[in-house]
């Protein structure tokens, strides 16, 4: 029998880097995971590529996978919708592929609600001015909408309990450190050698 894959969420508040620490994962040696691309209806922002960066989709087309059950979760954030494509999730691990998640903290609650055998990781990020210096200089957001960014990370970062680890992102290349010393041990427990080797 394959053994399942192993699923691992990276998470955390918008604008902490999520981003970028998954993209820089993925550039390292002996990574070997799938990443599961998001659907969201929000416009492309300059240099994204439907298919790579998320499936862009309007409204009414979220609305219908959603009502479909296509949706492993959904969230609403500032005006639109981002979800899971389940499908993808659940054909991954099935044939023993690990699948790596990054998502807001809304979805990754209920990702855990229905796979808690999957792995939690939240980045953190210093604290909130630096967050707030880090959406500014992304320069993808109006003031408005920082604000509300900001203070969606304020009620976000109380949620850190309910994860089984947490990464501080006060260098990209420390987080990924990190966060590839988790996976290594993830990949070393017992349960899973055991199963493999047997
Ligand atoms: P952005 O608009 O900056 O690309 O993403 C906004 C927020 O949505 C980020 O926190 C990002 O991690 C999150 N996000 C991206 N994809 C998904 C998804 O599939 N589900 C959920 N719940 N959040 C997502």
């Amino acid at each position: 029998m394959t053994q399942r894959g192993l699923l691992i969420v990276l998470s955390g508040p918008s604008g902490v880097g999520k981003g970028t620490v998954r993209k820089a994962i993925f550039e390292e040696e002996g990574i070997d995971f799938q990443y599961s691309i998001s659907a969201t209806t929000r416009q492309p922002r300059v240099g994204e590529v439907d298919g790579e960066d998320y499936f862009f989709v309007s409204h009414e087309a979220f609305e219908e996978k959603i009502s479909n059950g296509d949706m492993l979760e959904y969230a609403q954030y500032v005006n639109n919708y981002y979800g899971t494509p389940k499908s993808f999730i659940d054909e991954t691990l099935a044939s023993g592929r690990d699948v790596f998640l990054e998502i807001d903290v809304q979805g990754a609650l209920q990702v855990k609600s229905k796979m808690p055998e999957g792995v939690y990781i939240f980045l953190t990020p210093p604290n909130l001015t630096n967050l707030r210096e880090r959406l500014i200089g992304r320069g993808t957001d109006s003031q408005e909408i920082i604000e509300k960014r900001v203070t969606a990370a304020r009620d976000e970062l109380k949620q850190m309990i309910n994860y089984d680890y947490a990464v501080e992102n006060d260098r990209v290349v420390y987080a990924v450190d990190r966060i590839k010393a988790i996976i290594t041990a993830e990949r070393l427990r017992v349960t899973r050698v055991f199963e493999k080797t047997l």
